[in-house]
């Protein structure tokens, strides 16, 4: 199998008709628009368990994407530096009869490249959690004075 982790793409003319491929990749968050509903890249690489199977007309693609993720911190508003873990999974196809299932992304037949990259963005949004912290137990902000009250007690009792 013949994948680039500098652009997330795998050239399907690699891949063998009835045949599992797989490997594990570093990849550089920050060469990417990653363009997240929440959250930025971290400052280290990305890790991709990648699986592939190619059918003749298909590819599944299968794997674990691992990556450090900086967030801000739902309780004090800090960076939370998020260590997440998504699933990646995605079935690219030129099979016209497939390619009407919402599942299926078309193969528009180029170079013979495919780019995972939207498959493992999502797979980042699903794994972002929905109130992130910067630390298990965060004491976020006093609601009377804003203090950060990890940095200690302002006081103030509710
Ligand atoms: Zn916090
Ligand atoms: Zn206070």
């Amino acid at each position: 199998m013949i994948f680039d982790p500098l652009r997330l793409a795998l050239f399907t003319d690699s891949l063998e008709r009835g045949k599992r491929s797989a490997g594990e990749y570093t990849v550089p968050l920050d060469r990417f628009d990653w363009n997240l509903p929440e959250g930025v890249p971290g400052d280290e690489p990305g890790r991709l368990a990648l699986e592939a199977a190619f059918s003749g007309s298909s590819v599944l693609v299968e794997g674990v994407f691992a990556g450090l993720f900086i967030a801000r911190c739902s309780r004090c508003l800090q960076p939370a530096r998020l260590r997440l873990r998504g699933r990646v999974r995605r079935v690219y196809s030129d099979d016209p009869e497939l390619c009407d299932d919402p599942e299926v992304e078309p193969i528009l037949r180029g170079d013979g490249w495919i780019s995972i990259f939207e498959a493992v963005r999502e797979s980042v949004i699903l794994a972002m959690p929905m109130a992130p912290l910067c630390k298990p137990g965060c004491r976020g902000l006093c609601s009377l004075c804003g203090a950060d009250l990890n940095g200690g007690d302002c006081g103030h009792r509710l």
